[in-house]
């Protein structure tokens, strides 16, 4: 299709004919079959389209990499298999939802189990605590090791479930933009018990006023980095993502992280959606403010509906003109970004479970110095996953598949060939006084992704895992939209926009811009 005459005969406008156009473009999203261009087949992406298509819109999906998943990815070598990105996996039902929509079963496609054991946390101080999914048998064992009595947690694991209900609709799963968020019940609920939500005090402090033992409150700090924010600056109202793992389970893939990628793949075929692999949009095209369509290969694929799931930086440097650049968004501190080791690892540790912490001994002094964003702390919390412990075949028999991670800065132009080189050595180091065993003549290969690469390869501005950090009280407020009223026919979802990255709040992004278009 020629790119030229797709964009001048939509040109053809005048004020005379605005009130029409506007009647017109209502009269379409209520009650015909739209087409819809989406740009990025992350896990965002995915979801909205099988959200579209199954309400009969024509979707199809444009990829610049040759696999759909985006930041959920893998890679291989000799027997190994590894999750590159996400490990962690929360609120199996929003995945759920999509495969009800469509009329299937997730489990035909997706398996999965709820964990037993959360997190196995090891202490520099000899501790080791095993995280139990079940709440009760957790706080047996948060008793046995650190002191700490039950019923402390008991009211801590109350007290975030009542946060999370009170928010939850209101920051999670309703647009922003529409008035009627801040004038519905819910909103005027949690408003009237805002003091309940530890919004002015940040994540440490109020879980310095809950408990005693140091260790336990390390433990629900370390969950300020399940969306790469600090805990000793992000609002206590966070506390709230214990409650998703504590109260409502933790599950993982049978077959890997990587299987949610592919399983969403496959339902959206089967509802129709056309995807193209290695075919990156190379701009947004809008006329008078509404959306065109897009240009790949200097054609134009035209739609009523574009959808973007990339980077907003990406976004509005690369694919939009004639927008304005949202110069605030970028002016806004950025989640943390990650150096990881992707380890074959020649024995197995019985000692190690699916998710394992190897804890810094000065939690505080490792977020001040990751705050300075120029350095990486001496000795970081080492995240440990092996989902070799799950899928049998992601390792042969006798070895491991460590993914072994720290939380770093974002890309600031750092010199991360040296950092890597000290880090590495300093987990090494940390893993070796812990587990007891050398472990670097045990290492038979090694992968290493850093904030350049994982900027490189997930298109992530700055390498941040999640978009913006939430480390201030009005992060939530302040996300992009997914939807900017004076653009027609142009949604945003994904990580770096309303209500934040992760798996589950990407899903939910899906599921505002399909009631938004609805
Ligand atoms: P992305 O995954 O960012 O995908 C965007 C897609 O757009 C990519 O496939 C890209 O190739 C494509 N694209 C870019 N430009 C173009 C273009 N011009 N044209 C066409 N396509 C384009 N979340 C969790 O919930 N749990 C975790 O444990 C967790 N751990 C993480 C660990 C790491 C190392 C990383 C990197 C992330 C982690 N996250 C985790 C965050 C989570 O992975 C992301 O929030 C989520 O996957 C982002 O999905 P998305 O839909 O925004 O799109």
């Amino acid at each position: 299709m020629n790119a030229k005459l797709g964009v001048s005969a939509t040109l053809k406008y005048d004020k005379k004919h605005k009130f029409i156009r506007n009647l017109l473009f209502h009269y379409e999203r209520l009650f015909m079959k739209l087409s819809v261009n989406i740009v990025g087949a992350g896990i965002a992406g995915l979801a909205t389209s099988i959200r579209l298509a199954s309400r009969g819109h024509h979707v199809t999906v444009f990829e610049k990499s040759d696999r759909p998943g985006g930041k959920l990815d893998f890679l291989q070598w000799q027997g190994f298999r590894w999750d590159t990105g996400p490990s962690l996996f929360a609120l199996p039902d929003m995945v759920e939802e999509l495969y009800v929509l469509a009329g299937e079963e997730m489990k035909t496609s997706i398996r999965y189990e709820k964990l037993d054991v959360l997190t196995r946390y090891f202490y520099e101080d000899g501790n080791v605590l095993n995280a139990f999914g079940d709440p009760d048998h957790f706080m047996e064992e948060v008793e046995n090791v650190f002191g700490e009595p039950a019923h402390r947690i008991q009211q801590y694991f109350e007290k975030n479930k009542k946060i999370y209900e009170l928010t939850s609709d209101v920051f999670i799963f309703s647009n922003f933009l529409r008035m009627g968020t801040f004038i519905s019940q819910k909103f005027i609920n949690a408003l009237l018990q805002i003091w309940k939500l530890d919004s002015m005090v940040t994540m440490h402090e109020a879980n310095v006023k809950r408990f005693e033992s140091k260790q336990l409150i390390q433990l629900f700090d370390r969950y300020a980095t399940y969306n790469g924010s600090d805990p000793y600056r992000a609002p206590g109202t966070l506390n709230v993502i214990s409650h998703l793992e504590h109260n409502l389970g933790a599950y993982f893939p049978e077959k890997g992280m990587y299987a949610l990628a592919t399983g969403l793949k496959e339902l959206a075929d089967k509802m129709g959606v056309i995807f193209h692999f290695n075919q990156p949009v190379e701009k947004i095209v809008m006329a008078r403010k509404v959306t065109q369509g897009v240009v790949v290969e200097g054609g134009i694929y035209p739609s009523d509906v574009v959808i973007s799931d990339i980077d907003l930086f990406y976004l509005y440097r690369d694919l939009l003109e004639d927008v304005s650049f949202p110069v605030k968004q970028f002016k806004k501190e950025r989640s943390t970004s990650a150096l990881i080791f992707y380890w074959a690892i020649d024995k197995d540790f019985p000692q190690l479970d699916l998710h394992n912490i190897l804890f810094s001994a000065n939690y505080r002094e490792e977020f001040r110095v990751l705050s300075h964003k120029r350095e990486v702390y001496e000795d970081p919390t080492v995240y440990l996953f092996v989902s070799s412990k799950k899928v049998w075949n992601d390792a042969p028999e006798g070895q491991e598949n460590w993914y072994v991670m720290v939380n770093v800065p974002e890309n600031l132009g750092q010199d991360w060939d040296a950092l890597i080189e000290q880090t590495r050595s300093n987990i090494i180091k940390k893993i070796d006084r812990m587990l007891g065993v050398k472990i670097e003549p045990l290492i038979l290969k090694e992968f290493v992704a850093d904030p350049r690469s994982i900027e490189a390869n997930t298109f992530s501005h700055r390498g941040a895992l999640y978009g913006n950090s939430s480390n201030s009280r009005v992060a939530a407020f302040s996300r992009h939209p997914n939807f900017i009223k004076k653009y027609k026919g142009l949604y945003f979802v994904g990580g770096s926009v309303h209500p934040g990255g992760g798996i589950p709040l990407c899903l939910a992004s899906a599921k505002i811009v399909d009631q938004l278009i609805k």
